[in-house]
């Protein structure tokens, strides 16, 4: 059960602490009281070819560097033409009067194609299907992470024009750097504090605790439970976190592997349901830092960023106060939690009769 403070608080502004990044978020749920609209413009989706001859991520087309795609049938990936990071940097630094500080930073960046057809989105993909893309992300962060110069393996997805991915076409990246990330930096400086003061990871307490309120669960199954924040800066952020303590999606078993397909379809699902669209979203995998040492604090999980606010088209911009100050959000959690949770399971274009749900 939710305490009554928090009931208070869920009617005046507030500020929530993220105790992942040890950073704060304001909540000014006052300006949301109005009745939800949750309009929903069914967009009428896109619905691009299953093949496009011109996406140079389609099997069998030609890249911009003149490499040919090979005729795929399940994921695909390939060192990206146009990287952010190169494993042949000079190393070089510059440090002058502690104020001018740069070092060169070496690295990789693949491109992963979820699925040969065009016209797919995770939301549209078979449990199966999925099963694939995790394998080959766990496959990746192996392989990526048994280089010796690479310290961190980021996994993620830009998913939709409005999160500046120009291609439909199912795909993922990896960059793969020399150095800890922002990120991962901040996350991992506070599970190790909470492992040592209270022994348990972080997001093992964090979870039982979710789990013994469900306010903030969205969806769960045996082995993973997709939920809001309570610190979520995002409207319909998610935190999608393993039951189980493993710090990479390496230590994964088949089963769990297939469970975390199914929970990503279930998510991808869900947001598309919430305003009867193709829903984007940046959505990311924190794993262990693959230097090689062990790191029994830190708990696998993954973030969904969502941008949309109210509907297909209005989205929440990070601007003003948030740009100067700290994040703010007028949507309680437990809010959008309740919506997440509200919509159906099945995805809104599925015309099939129905069946059992996930
Ligand atoms: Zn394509
Ligand atoms: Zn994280």
């Amino acid at each position: 059960m939710e305490s009554p403070i928090l009931s208070r608080l869920a009617s005046h502004p507030h500020r929530r602490f993220n105790p992942m990044t040890r950073e704060w978020v304001l909540v000014s749920p006052q300006r949301s009281q109005r009745p939800w609209q949750g309009q929903e413009e069914d967009v009428p989706p896109d619905a691009p070819a299953t093949y496009d001859p011109n996406c140079y991520l389609c099997p069998g087309n030609t890249r911009a560097a003149g490499l040919k795609n090979p005729a795929y049938t399940e994921t695909f990936v390939f060192d990206n033409d146009f990287a952010a990071l190169k494993p042949d940097t000079p190393a070089d630094e510059i440090e002058e009067k502690g104020l001018l500080f740069a070092r060169s930073e070496a690295g990789r960046c693949r491109v992963v194609c979820f699925s040969p057809r065009h016209d797919l989105t995770m939301a549209r993909m078979t449990v199966p299907e999925l099963q694939h893309v995790v394998d080959t992300w766990a496959r990746e962060f192996s392989e990526l992470g048994s280089d010796p110069q690479i310290r961190s393996v980021q996994i993620f997805e830009n998913r939709g024009a409005m999160m500046g991915c120009s291609n439909p076409h199912p795909h993922g990246q990896i960059w793969a750097n020399e150095t800890l990330p922002n990120e991962l930096a901040k996350e991992l400086a506070a599970f190790a504090d909470h492992r040592r003061l209270h022994g348990a990871t972080l997001l093992h307490d964090y979870l039982e605790l979710e789990l013994e309120r469900q306010a903030r669960v969205v969806c769960a199954n045996d082995h993973f439970v997709l939920l809001v924040p309570f610190w979520a800066v995002w409207p319909y952020e998610t935190l999608l976190i393993s039951r189980k303590c493993v710090s990479a999606l390496d230590e994964l078993n088949n089963e769990e592997r297939t469970a975390l397909a199914e929970i990503l379809r279930q998510a991808t699902i869900r947001y598309d349901n919430l305003f009867r669209t193709s829903f984007p979203y940046t959505l990311g995998f924190h794993q262990r830092p693959t230097d090689g040492r062990d790191y029994p604090e830190f708990h696998l999980h993954a973030h969904f960023y969502p941008p949309l606010l109210r509907s297909a088209t209005i989205k929440k911009f990070m601007v003003g106060y948030e740009m100067l100050a700290m994040p703010q959000r007028d949507v309680t959690p437990e809010t959008a939690a309740q919506r997440l949770r509200d919509v159906p399971a099945r995805h809104y274009l599925d015309t099939q009769p129905p069946g059992p749900v996930a």
